[in-house]
């Protein structure tokens, strides 16, 4: 049994509560009240919804470039990059950022990996000796679906998908795919796909707000990765009108994936509140995922991040929430439990 003693974000409205969060066998087995000298912040620990780890091999080398050049498949920098790395170099590489992401208070991201069948078992290579366990996107190939968790669409403009979700429905898994990033031209035929997750939407229009909340389509923004490629703003409050949102931190060559930086760049450039960003980074991609962590409270898995609320940076800080959100770094992490 595990005790962790402080303030707690309970429950799906993340209200502080002063007491503890008793651990067993793995789950959450109670959140009491009570009186503890503790000043740590006991909160889900979060789950990043949109992450490209194989991008660990190719840091910074897109500087200065736009959408095209940078990301897009086939010939831009980042394919180039991973296609000149070798398989130890991969895994090596997206195994350092996976433990850069635990350490964040990360417990697992929901990551469209590149290169088909082998791209996939590349990342459950990395991640096979961590305590953090990606939620796998593959690609390409439908095959893929035999080591992914799901299919991960690079865009609808880009090529043909009705096999690929075929298979996923099939294989009773989620069909995910990038839209609305540099335009609204693929956000269309992305919906006619009938899509479990939309990943940017970044140039969604009224009439697509309309359809993704009729048909409940969760939607993960990457609002950073967007400033970085200066492809606009999402519509994060818009968004949040309509449907689930969850926050991710895309491509590693752009930023590091940490949640705490991706937070606090969200409650400080969008028109949204701070608990709706903390909700944004763990219960939504937690549903997206099919994962029952996300929410500290009895029954669920006990996937925790503790902050030090008396730690030299947020020594001090009145509110709890706006705290973790708005102010904390990793150097404020001291415990991450999954
Ligand atoms: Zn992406």
């Amino acid at each position: 049994m595990t005790v962790l003693e402080g303030t707690v974000l309970a429950g799906r409205s993340f209200d502080p509560i002063t007491g503890r969060v008793v651990v067993e066998d793995g789950r959450i087995a109670a959140v009491e009240e009570g009186e503890t000298d503790s000043t740590d912040i006991i909160l889900p620990a979060f789950v990043n919804a949109h992450t490209h780890l194989g991008d660990s091999v190719a840091k910074e080398a897109a500087v200065g470039l736009g959408l095209e050049a940078a990301v897009a498949p086939p010939d831009s920098r980042k394919h180039r990059r991973l296609a000149a790395a070798s398989h130890d170099e991969l895994v090596t590489a997206m195994r350092r950022t996976l433990q850069f992401v635990r350490r964040t208070g990360t417990v697992t991201c929901l990551d469209f990996r590149e290169s088909g069948v082998e791209g996939a078992r590349a990342l459950r290579e990395a991640a096979a000796p961590l305590e953090v366990d990606p939620f796998i996107f593959g690609s390409d190939d439908p095959a893929v679906l035999e080591v992914a968790d799901g299919f991960g669409a690079s865009g609808a403009n880009d090529d043909d998908f009705t096999e690929q979700r075929a298979a996923a429905r099939t294989a009773d898994v989620p069909f995910a795919i990038h839209a609305g990033e540099p335009d609204a031209s693929d956000i269309d035929p992305a919906l006619a796909y009938d899509p479990e997750l939309l990943v940017h939407m970044v140039h969604a229009e009224a009439d697509h707000l309309e359809r993704v909340r009729d048909r409940s389509i969760p939607v993960a923004v990457c609002p950073r990765a967007n400033t970085v490629l200066d492809v606009g703003t999402p519509p994060i409050r818009e968004l949040l009108d309509h449907t689930t949102v969850a926050l991710g931190t895309d491509n590693v060559m752009l930023n590091p994936p940490s949640m705490l930086q991706e937070m606090a760049y969200t409650a400080k450039h969008h028109d949204v509140t701070e608990r709706e960003v903390l909700r944004m980074a763990t219960t939504a991609g937690a549903e997206v995922a099919g994962l029952d962590c996300g929410v500290v409270e009895a029954g669920r898995p006990a996937a925790l991040t503790v902050v030090d609320g008396d730690s030299d940076n947020l020594v001090g800080t009145a509110d709890p929430i706006r705290a973790v959100v708005r102010r904390a770094t990793a150097l404020d992490v001291t415990n991450v439990l999954v």
